[in-house]
């Protein structure tokens, strides 16, 4: 949109912070509507390589890396609950940005027993500035003044400047930009359109049901041909054979600082492992014993890597979708440990060449170089 007031964002979708709807406090005990957002200190981090994403049950999770430039920049009124995963953080924000509660938005009737809506959302693909609420500045991290979204998954949506998206995009942070705010003034004047086009939405979503119902009473699948291309897709996908699951043997899962070197060049690959304990605060990792090759199905695995001009013994973790590293760590020959190194920052690192250990994709000595682009190293052509 042109005429963007402010930017909605999220991140890649995370676990839940709560199991189960019973243990969140945060709910009402009637109707399971969200009515709090309260952390849960317990909460682990599952996928570390990011810096922020969102609990299917509305809570946002920020690295160290997104607290510090919070911090560096001086957004205050937000709070950062620590979580179970060291350098992980829940992040709320005490800054209220209003959007109207009016124009632009559905909503169920209220509930009784909470005096909460079970579901509020928009009608558009954006959002609008209540009419009354003045925006002093384009660089400013905040939430709206209620949430959207239905039942236990309502969250307040983060609203941030322009000016902070572009600062978070050039410090490599990365958020997903949702949509857009629109001014009231904006979406006044053009209202109309609006309201014709979720018309124009409704009348060709009523289409397609009589479209099924029709077919499916003469039981014929050729409607099927009128619909959007990737609802079509989603279809098809149900026809595919499943890929038959690998089934991997572990070895014994042990908290990550135990892991040594001779443990990594006896065994490559290393996958995070779940223990719920109360004894130790870090993660917990185990070993594929009988594979010497990453494939992507394996999800982030950790690694063995070989700068071999240096003789420097690394570890890191891989995203072998995207052919990166992140949580990168040098072995310490002398206190025999791994400590971690920030390429940003540590100018040498960036010229090393990283040689994986095992195979990637059934390939030898793939090899991974620092991008200076996206400030992370990348493997492959
Ligand atoms: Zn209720």
């Amino acid at each position: 949109m042109d005429t963007s007031v402010a930017k909605l964002i999220c991140g890649p979708d995370a676990d839940s912070m709560y199991g189960r709807n019973e243990e969140d406090p945060g709910l009402c005990p009637i109707c399971k509507t969200r009515i709090e957002m309260i952390p849960n200190p317990n909460y682990r981090v599952r996928i570390k390589g990011r810096d922020f994403q969102n609990t299917y049950d509305g809570f946002y999770i920020v690295s160290d890396r997104f607290k510090q430039f919070c911090e560096q920049n001086g957004y205050s009124n937000l709070l950062f609950t620590p979580t179970k995963t060291k350098g992980f953080y829940t992040l709320l924000s005490q800054n209220i940005y209003k959007t109207s509660c009016e124009k632009g938005i559905t909503r169920s009737s209220l509930n009784n027993c909470c005096n909460h809506y079970s579901h509020v959302y928009t009608l558009d693909r954006f959002y609008i500035r209540d009419k009354d609420f003045i925006q002093e500045k384009d660089d400013f991290i905040a939430r709206t003044e209620f949430m959207y979204g239905d039942n236990s998954h309502k969250r307040y949506e983060l609203i941030i400047g322009n000016a902070t998206f572009a600062k978070m995009k050039e410090h490599g942070l990365k958020v997903q930009y949702l949509a857009d705010v629109c001014s009231m003034e904006y979406y006044l004047e053009h209202e109309v359109e609006f309201i014709e086009k979720r018309e124009e939405t409704k009348r060709f979503l009523e289409e397609q049901l009589r479209k099924i119902e029709e077919y499916e009473r003469a039981h014929r699948w050729d409607f099927l041909i009128n619909l959007p291309r990737n609802i079509i897709k989603g279809i098809l996908s149900l026809f595919k054979k499943p890929e038959p699951e690998i089934v991997y043997r572990f070895g014994k899962a042990r908290p990550m600082d135990k892991v040594t070197l001779k443990n990594m060049q006896r065994y490559p690959i290393w996958m995070m492992e779940y223990v719920e304990t109360d004894s130790y605060e870090d993660n917990w990792t185990k070993p594929f014993l009988d594979t010497c090759n990453v494939v992507e199905s394996m999800g982030e695995v950790d690694i063995l890597m070989k700068e071999e001009e240096r003789e420097i013994h690394v570890s890191a973790t891989l995203d072998a979708r995207r052919m990166r590293l992140t949580g990168i760590c040098r072995w310490n020959a002398t206190t025999r440990d791994w400590e971690a190194v920030n390429p940003v920052t540590e100018e040498s690192a960036r010229q090393w060449k990283l040689k994986a250990v095992p195979l990637i994709n059934g390939e030898e000595n793939v090899t991974f170089a620092y991008n200076e682009e996206e400030k992370v190293f990348k493997g492959g052509k």
